[in-house]
């Protein structure tokens, strides 16, 4: 059994009651995790405190630099441990699994290396003044993170928010944290003062609740649902709690005509088996101009037909779903799909060394899904592809923007001046031009409009965020 970490060391929960760690690739539990109380989050939010008040406020921006590149350094010498951990508890083929530990210790790398750049301002004023600008950390951060990438988002959100100058107390997903409790130990092992990461495991509604709800906690990160996240800014809101927002997506890759096809599909399929389509960057919706529009297809479904799917270990194209309740999901939409008369073009397979108990879902690829379909809609998050032919740029455009997220878009095609028109007319916090980065890229800033959220991280620009600006007038004379 996992216990929490809290200020450097294994915490069992007051409330004594525990969840299960089930395996997606066959469905069995094989371990299992403390269900956190708000007790928990009180007792993590007070060695946070301690610990910001204390030893994390007395090192210095290079000394902070320094102690989180030696746990890069040691995240990169524990990459198979973490992969193996990611592996089993999320379901992610090997090379999947290793790609999330490796880009965790990136995380660390780059925010080591910004510690100490994060710098205010000298602003002309009258004369007889002097102003200035200081970034300072929040304080205590907490941090809210899914099942689908713990390992990248922890790196992404924590990395960011320790390098601004905050401690954090993270709740990872019930459905896969074990890799975060190691992490927790190797930062205390490589010199991380107690309380400066803490992790509470448990459900979102009790102990995500309670984190977000304290009064101790002065700015919360949360990736997730767009459900979730609402509830979230609720609860912030009554105490005016700053908050920022990393929700879903349904993002269009837009292919036009003149696009190079053989560069196009193995970047199209790639975005959205990746991770068995569970990923908030997936790119979900493929919009093709209509003169290519039937040998796109045509080559997508036989490269479809030929992925495979597995267990984790097998390290095949795509592994399970994390949970039994996501494949149902995953299954209610193709469902509706075939009840409203929308074409499967091809799927995959599914092995046979698959264990029938697992939660595994062939990739998918539909086409002429109607945009006003949940399928052209809605957030799968699966390995569920829907295709969609456009008649111009104005078309692609409409459709591209016709949803209520705008957090990633791709954009194939080799004219240059269409290239800029889309980037500025679609909607979204990145696109990508002739290429697809599945919300890749440790040095790019990340996050959405409209329901994908609010906010950046990643990047330098995450260190803003994690910061408040203090204005100092100084009247001198
Ligand atoms: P979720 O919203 O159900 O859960 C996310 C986290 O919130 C979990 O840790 C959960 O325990 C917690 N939570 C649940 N209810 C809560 C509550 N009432 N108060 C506080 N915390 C609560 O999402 P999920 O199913 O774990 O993840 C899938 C979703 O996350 C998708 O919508 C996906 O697009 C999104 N996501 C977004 C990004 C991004 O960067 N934009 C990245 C990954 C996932």
């Amino acid at each position: 059994m996992h216990l929490h970490f809290i200020a450097n060391a294994p915490v069992r929960s007051t409330g004594e009651r525990t969840l299960p760690v089930i395996d997606p690739s066959d469905g069995q539990t094989y371990d299992s995790i403390q269900r956190g109380t708000a007790e928990d989050i009180e007792v993590a939010v007070s060695a946070a405190r301690q610990c910001f008040e204390g030893p994390w406020k007395k090192l210095s921006a290079a000394e902070r630099g320094r102690l989180m590149m030696r746990l890069s350094l040691k995240l990169s010498d524990h990459v198979d441990e973490l992969s193996a951990i990611e592996q089993r508890d999320c379901g992610k083929p090997t090379k999947q699994a290793r790609a999330d530990a490796v880009a965790l210790a990136r995380y660390f790398e780059f925010y080591a290396g910004a510690c100490d750049k994060l710098h205010g301002e000298t602003l002309p004023y009258q004369d007889g003044y002097t102003v200035l600008t200081w970034r300072e950390p929040h304080g205590v951060t907490g941090h809210v993170i899914p099942w689908n990438y713990p390992m990248q988002i922890f790196g992404r959100s924590v990395g960011g928010a320790l390098a601004a100058g905050n401690v954090c107390v993270v709740k990872p997903s019930e459905d896969a944290c074990l890799s975060l409790l190691r992490v927790a130990e190797l930062a205390a092992e490589v010199g991380f003062p107690p309380g400066a990461i803490n992790i509470v495991t448990g459900y979102g509604h009790e102990v995500g609740d309670a984190l977000a709800r304290h009064p101790g906690i002065d700015h919360i990160s949360f990736t997730g649902s767009p459900h979730v996240g609402t509830l979230i800014q609720q609860v912030a809101a009554e105490r005016h709690c700053p908050v920022t927002l990393e929700l879903g997506g349904k993002s269009p890759q837009i292919v036009f005509a003149d696009a190079n096809v053989d560069e196009v599909l193995p970047v199209v399929i790639n975005a959205i088996v990746q991770n068995a389509g569970q990923t908030c960057s997936a790119g979900s919706r493929l919009l093709v101009e209509q003169s290519l529009y039937e040998p796109l297809l045509e080559r997508l479904g036989e490269a479809f037909t030929r992925l495979r799917v597995g267990p984790a270990a097998m390290d095949l194209d795509v592994g399970p779903l994390i949970r039994q309740t996501q494949q149902q999901r995953v299954w209610d939409f193709l469902s509706d799909a075939q009840h409203a008369g929308i074409p499967v073009v091809a799927q995959g397979t599914v092995v046979d060394e698959a264990p029938e108990t697992g939660f595994y879902q062939a990739p998918t690829l539909l086409r002429d899904v109607p945009i006003t379909h949940r399928l052209a809609q809605e957030e799968v998050f699966g390995p569920v592809l829907a295709a969609m032919s456009f008649r111009d740029e104005d078309h692609a455009v409409e459709l591209a923007n016709a949803t209520q997220f705008g957090l990633v878009a791709g954009v194939w095609t080799r004219d240059g001046a269409r290239q800029l028109r889309m980037a500025r007319r679609v909607r979204s916090g990145q696109v990508f031009i002739n290429n697809y980065g599945a919300g890749g890229g440790v040095e790019l800033p990340f996050g959405g409009v409209k329901s994908s959220g609010y906010g950046r991280e990643k990047g330098f620009e995450a260190l803003y965020g994690f910061t408040t600006l203090k204005t100092v007038a100084i009247k001198h004379g």
